[in-house]
């Protein structure tokens, strides 16, 4: 180039356009009823986006699986956020899912992830002790592997070296061991979310104590673009052929 003709303003151009248009992102909740998937929507969007079960509660089981979604419009620092949740109650209930992957979820993960992004998580992982949270995740790896389930973020998408580095350390520890928590709570004049026991309080935004930051960075701070992108050009693209196609025969 001879000399500067402006292309970056290009950027200050799509922030004021992104700014003022908002940007949208779908999320949907997926497991067994009480495992936590209301408060974790909750604790990853640090507001009520979707009501939890009381504890205690008996829960009904739903005899069809239905879905239910809320949109919420969420502002931080003049950035808006339109969010849509997708709740799943049921899905599993009727079955003993002991913490494997039952036929079942194998089934359901393998055609899960040919529509949309998949991120495990293990749930309630206040419950497991440091051992089985890793035998656990061990377990959980090696039967993705070995069904072919390609979960996100799939190696095939990886752009360049800095993706691969970056994705291939996510890979390694996905299903992020994840806690949630919709109370905040005072620890040393700091207010943090967490879950209060009579042995103190397991905080979910720290590391000692559970991954839910990397779960929360992965979804939000880090791959919501890319999520969005491969949701778009790969998954719907994939759906809309198959569609064309059906209303060709
Ligand atoms: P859902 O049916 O999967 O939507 O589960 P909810 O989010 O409604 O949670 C069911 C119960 O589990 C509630 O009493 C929550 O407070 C509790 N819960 C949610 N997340 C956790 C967690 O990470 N650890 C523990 N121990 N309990 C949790
Ligand atoms: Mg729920």
């Amino acid at each position: 180039m001879l000399g500067y003709v402006g292309i970056e303003a290009v950027l200050d151009q799509l922030k004021i356009k992104a700014m003022k248009m908002g940007f949208e992102f779908n999320i949907m909740v997926v497991g067994q009823s009480g495992l936590g998937k209301s408060t974790m929507l909750n604790t990853l969007f640090k507001s009520k986006v979707w009501k939890c079960t009381p504890p205690g509660l008996a829960m009904p089981t739903p005899q069809t699986l239905q879905l239910n979604s809320v949109t919420h419009v969420i502002e931080e620092k003049g950035v808006k956020l339109k969010l849509t949740v997708t709740d799943t109650p049921g899905f599993g209930d009727q079955i003993n899912n002991d913490k494997c992957l039952r036929p079942l979820d194998i089934e359901f993960l393998q055609r899960l992830c040919r529509t949309v992004n998949v991120v495990p998580v293990i749930a309630r992982a206040d419950s497991l002790t440091l051992e089985e949270r890793e035998a656990f995740r061990r377990r959980i790896q090696h039967n993705l592997r070995t069904h072919c389930i390609e979960v996100y973020p799939q190696k095939c998408f990886d752009e360049d070296i800095n993706d691969r580095i970056l994705n291939s350390k996510i890979r390694d520890r996905i299903p992020f061991a994840v806690v949630g928590a919709d109370q905040q709570h005072l620890v040393n004049g700091r207010c943090v979310l967490g879950r209060k026991t009579k042995w103190g309080i397991v905080e979910v935004e720290n590391m000692a104590h559970c991954e839910f930051p990397l779960l929360r960075d992965l979804l939000i701070r880090s791959h919501l673009q890319d999520l969005k992108d491969i949701t778009h050009n790969v998954h719907y693209e994939n759906y809309r052929v198959c569609r064309l196609n059906e209303s060709h025969v």
